[in-house]
């Protein structure tokens, strides 16, 4: 049976956890910023796709300005004019390039300009490794996990060593389909703790009630 004094902590509780999940999902403006922008012809909703991947999985607020039809063709070229698009409140810059001739690269970080870039058509073009999925869903998650990767290596974050990792350096084109499209719990909580953002489930200590504090 329950007490009055067991249903006032966990009213406590829910009322807390509540809190949290309310600071975790819905307090954007706090976020961090990181500003997505497209050049050349990309898959239909793949800037949507990255953009809720990015914000759901990091914590992050992505700000998107209008495409530009224009491809990227000279990666080390196209940073300086990418700098000076990258506002001072944001943390950091993708880019998603498509139609471009460049294919040998499937993309390149840029750690003191705060900026990376990825070639889409580069990562279209590599031969299907996953049987269970459609092309188009396969591009996408290419796309989710190497976003994940830059953004990861643009706030300081190594390479990790396990497959299930999104920060996982691919060996070879096969390795993108079989890695994580997520960090892993380490690379996670390692990544929310250097963008001060809270792991959502998480109560802060502070917010806790002396009973339940550990
Ligand atoms: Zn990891």
């Amino acid at each position: 049976m329950l007490t009055t004094r067991h249903c006032s902590l966990f009213t406590a509780i829910v009322l807390l956890a509540g809190c949290t999940l309310a600071r975790a999902d819905g307090d954007i403006e706090s976020r961090k910023r990181v500003a997505l922008t497209v050049h050349g012809q990309i898959p239909a909703g793949m800037a949507d796709r990255v953009r809720i991947h990015l914000e759901l999985n990091l914590a992050v607020a992505v700000r998107s300005p209008a495409p530009n039809k224009t491809p990227i063709e000279d990666f080390d070229e196209a940073v300086e004019a990418l700098a000076a698009q990258r506002a001072a409140t944001n943390l950091c810059l993708l880019a998603l390039t498509g139609s471009t001739t460049v294919t040998n690269l499937r993309g390149r970080v840029y750690p003191k300009e705060k900026i990376a870039i990825l070639n889409v058509s580069r990562l279209v073009a590599i031969p299907s490794n996953l049987e269970d999925v459609t092309d188009n869903e396969r591009v996408m998650r290419r796309v989710e996990k190497e976003a994940m990767r830059a953004i990861g290596h643009l706030i300081g974050m190594p390479p990790c060593p396990s497959i299930r990792c999104a920060m996982r350096t691919p060996r070879n084109d096969a390795e993108i389909d079989s890695k994580g499209r997520n960090f892993c719990p380490p690379c996670h909580q390692k990544a929310f703790s250097m963008l001060g953002a809270h792991l959502p489930g998480a109560i802060p200590t502070q917010l806790m009630p002396p009973a339940v504090r550990p």
